[in-house]
């Protein structure tokens, strides 16, 4: 799965329309990848469905999500 993928998953995720093991592989996804928690993240904020994302969004360099989801 690329980052191209995971998005086009990503509104059925937030949905709960996911089978367990696409939730999976998009979960797995959050937890190495900004690019498609910043994406989740304008889908959702910050709900519980953006957990897998909290330990990046811990990491990365101030000001690198604020950009991308706080534009709204
Ligand atoms: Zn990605």
């Amino acid at each position: 799965m690329n980052c191209n993928d995971i998005e086009n998953l990503l509104f059925e995720y937030v949905s709960g329309r996911l089978d367990e093991k696409n939730r999976q592989i998009v979960a797995d996804h959050l937890k190495t990848c900004p690019t498609c928690c910043a994406e989740l993240a304008v889908i959702e904020k910050f709900n519980q469905l953006t957990e897998p994302c909290l330990s990046i969004v811990v990491e990365a360099p101030e000001g690198y999500f604020d950009t991308r989801i706080f534009w709204s």
